[in-house]
């Protein structure tokens, strides 16, 4: 499987039978003349040669694809047709979709023989209902610029709310809140497997307070800059690189924030405050709207490692229904469950896996086209 950013190209080759990760690795700072890695053509050449050294069969290669636009609800065997949907979603993810379409381009030319299956981020929103996917604007300007909320982090999502409800033992029915805090970081409600409500919007810009995004704001503050002088250009770079956790306290690394919080720094506890703050606002609301929820899932590099983000936006729910065990929530590490066992509303704690996901995905969309 492929994730190729902008600057860097991630790579897994899995063998699903295990599943088994045979080869796994990361070619980064393409572009800059010290790297030695010109473009995505050089970057993904070193990937073949690696991966060449395995022996074996590659059956196929699935690409991370960031937006999918309007077309497509699941992953798609790639064609010249294909590349031209995600080349018509550039403008809805202008950061992503072309660094995407570097990767799939190469990797085509470069493995001709191999079938290749573009997995969208966007996919798993795609059952989203229209009361949650529509903003509130004048509905033909939004037909014309394809403005609604697709929602991202859709295959980390997916897998880790199956994983959720199976814990719960109700793998076909939980209504499960995913939280995904990574850098970038989205809340997202699932009913029976379906998504019905996600944080991130049109782009991965809205919802929770990131790294360096600022998610949610008033639009109005977008005129305002703008009127005061700073370019479009200007804002969206500061919303999206310099706003979040590095725009309130200068950094954007959770764990360096809480060590700053910590030692008494304002900054960094205001930074932090915001930012649990949001987060809490959002599990209330995917509360609501699910009515009852089986488990809430934590997942990512903050919702996975730190014990005190978790305690600190569950305090206080504990009258719906949320009971966190404090010994199970920061004694054992990785994929568990970190309620106590009265608790109405579980709390679990799962590793996520995009890239097994992707995989998986791929296999699913080959088996379908090319039965053996
Ligand atoms: P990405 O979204 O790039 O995949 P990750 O999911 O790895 O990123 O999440 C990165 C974030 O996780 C960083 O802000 C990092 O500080 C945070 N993180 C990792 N370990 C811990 C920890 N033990 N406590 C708090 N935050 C952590």
């Amino acid at each position: 499987m492929i994730n190729s950013g902008s600057s860097s190209v991630k790579y897994q080759l899995i063998d699903l039978d295990g599943p088994v990760r045979l080869k796994a690795g990361k070619i980064e700072r393409i572009g800059e003349p010290e790297s030695g890695v010109h473009d995505h053509e050089a970057a993904l050449k070193r990937v073949a040669e690696e991966v060449s050294r395995v022996p074996g069969e590659m059956r196929a290669v699935g690409h991370r694809v960031v937006h999918g636009g309007p077309s497509y609800t699941e992953p798609a065997l790639i064609d010249d047709d294909v590349v031209k949907q995600i080349e018509a979603a550039v403008p809805l993810a202008p950061l992503h979709n072309p660094a995407n379409l570097a990767g799939i381009e190469v990797t085509r030319r470069l493995w001709p023989e191999v079938p290749q299956v573009a997995v969208f981020d966007t996919a798993f929103h795609s059952t989203i209902p229209p009361a949650a996917h529509t903003y509130a604007i004048d509905d033909e300007v939004a037909r014309r610029f394809g403005v609604r909320r697709y929602g991202f982090h859709g295959t980390s999502t997916a897998y880790v709310s199956r994983l959720a409800a199976e814990m719960v033992g109700k793998p076909a029915t939980a209504n499960v809140i995913v939280l995904h805090l990574g850098n970038g970081a989205s809340a997202s409600a699932i009913s029976a497997g379906r998504c019905v409500d996600t944080s991130m919007g049109m782009t991965p810009l809205e919802g929770l307070v990131m790294g360096t995004r600022s998610g949610d704001i008033d639009p109005a503050v977008v005129f305002q800059l703008i009127r005061g002088g700073m370019s479009p250009e200007d804002v969206e770079e500061m919303l999206v690189h310099r706003s979040g956790l590095l725009g309130l306290c200068g950094d954007n690394d959770m764990r360096t924030v809480m060590e700053r919080r910590a030692s008494g720094d304002e900054r960094a506890t205001l930074a932090y405050d915001v930012y649990c703050h949001r987060l809490k606002k959002y599990i209330g609301a995917y509360c609501a709207v699910l009515g009852t929820v089986d488990v809430i899932a934590f997942t990512g590099g903050v919702g996975e490692n730190s014990a005190q983000v978790r305690r600190r936006v569950l305090t206080g729910l504990e009258p719906m229904g949320v009971r966190l065990d404090p010994f199970r929530n920061v004694s054992c590490t990785g994929t568990r469950l970190v309620s106590t066992d009265e608790s109405r509303v579980a709390v679990a704690v799962v590793a996520t896996d995009e890239e097994l996901e992707i995989a998986r995905e791929t296999f699913t969309v080959i088996s379908r086209t090319n039965p053996e």
